[in-house]
């Protein structure tokens, strides 16, 4: 199995061997790669990002954190039901969003 790595801009493609021990990883050029991988094969996450609206217009937010992928569209449920009267860059607008210990936080200030 191939995968792309998405933790930089370097993008690497990691090759999956199982093996009778487990997993061997190669093609990464860092420990994040492996990572990446190992979290992929089980339980894949990913950085959110969304645009919220406040009464000066619409700003963005994102997660301070990768989110199980299974639960995006739950989030961006979640987020899509924010209205703000202005945003500050850094504020949190969702903590522990869904009890996963991820915050959604203000990109830029607006
Ligand atoms: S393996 Fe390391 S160097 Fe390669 S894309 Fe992932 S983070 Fe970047």
């Amino acid at each position: 199995m191939k995968l792309t790595c998405i933790n930089c801009p370097m993008g690497c493609t990691i090759t999956v061997t199982k093996t009778k021990e487990g997993y061997k990883f190669s093609g990464n050029n860092c420990a994040r790669g492996e990572a990446f991988a190992r979290d992929e094969l089980t339980a894949p996450k990913r950085m959110v990002t969304a645009l919220i609206h406040t009464d000066r217009g619409v700003t963005s937010v994102k997660t301070d954190k990768p989110i199980d992928k299974k639960l995006i569209f739950k989030l961006l449920a979640e987020i899509d039901k924010i209205h703000l009267k202005n945003a500050k860059m850094g504020q949190i607008v969702i903590k522990n969003a869904l009890n996963t210990g991820v915050n959604v936080v203000v990109t830029k200030s607006i």
